[in-house]
């Protein structure tokens, strides 16, 4: 089903737990490990991803560094196409593509191979991550997509930080599984 019904929905976002004040006083992070740990709700969302995504016809599954590359690496290979991995800099072996993107204090960078989306132009590619918050690392990460002659079809997130409007900045269409606020 391409849809979740309202008890699917329920059981993934029973399954995510807050942690409050990590990592630092203020912030509730959204602990992914319980959904993992939970087998119904991890296939319940593997299953949705697998049912929206199929008639996209993708080429190509982008993961951010780190836990976009455990969904993104399991939808890829339901999906029976390639998996990318976005990581952080100075992680990647090969000749890279990198992006900066600011932070609260200071910045971060993201990285690509060159050659990640083989040599014809144009592969058309999803890019996921667990969370969307201001927005910044996504916005980033599709932005290496195009630059390394990639479409960035659609970005999507398991959950959404809403009233961030982080997604404003992101030029894809964005879906999120689940929001918050
Ligand atoms: P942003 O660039 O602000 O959208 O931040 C997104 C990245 O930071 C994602 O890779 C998330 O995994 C992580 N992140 C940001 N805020 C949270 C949060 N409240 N709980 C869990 N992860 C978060």
């Amino acid at each position: 089903m391409q849809t979740l019904t309202t008890e699917e929905k329920e059981i993934i976002i029973r399954s995510i737990r807050d942690i409050p004040d990590f990592p630092k006083p203020g912030i509730i992070f959204k602990d992914i490990t319980t959904l993992l740990s939970n087998p119904k709700a991890f296939n319940t969302l593997m299953t949705h991803l697998e049912n929206r995504y199929t008639p996209y016809n993708l080429d190509y599954i982008a993961g951010i560094d780190a836990r976009g590359f455990i969904f993104g690496s399991i939808l890829a290979d339901r999906l029976g196409i390639g998996f990318v991995p976005v990581r952080k800099k100075g992680k990647l072996p090969y000749t890279t593509v990198a992006e900066k993107y600011s932070l609260e204090y200071g910045f971060d960078e993201v990285e690509i191979h060159i050659d990640a989306f083989g040599e014809e132009k144009g592969a058309k590619v999803l890019l996921i991550d667990d969370l969307i918050a201001t927005g910044g690392t996504a916005k980033a990460a599709a932005s290496l997509i195009d630059k390394v002659g990639a479409k960035c079809v659609e970005v999507c997130f398991i959950l959404e930080l809403g009233f961030l409007k982080g997604r404003m900045g992101i030029n894809a269409p964005v879906y999120s599984v689940l929001e918050i606020g």
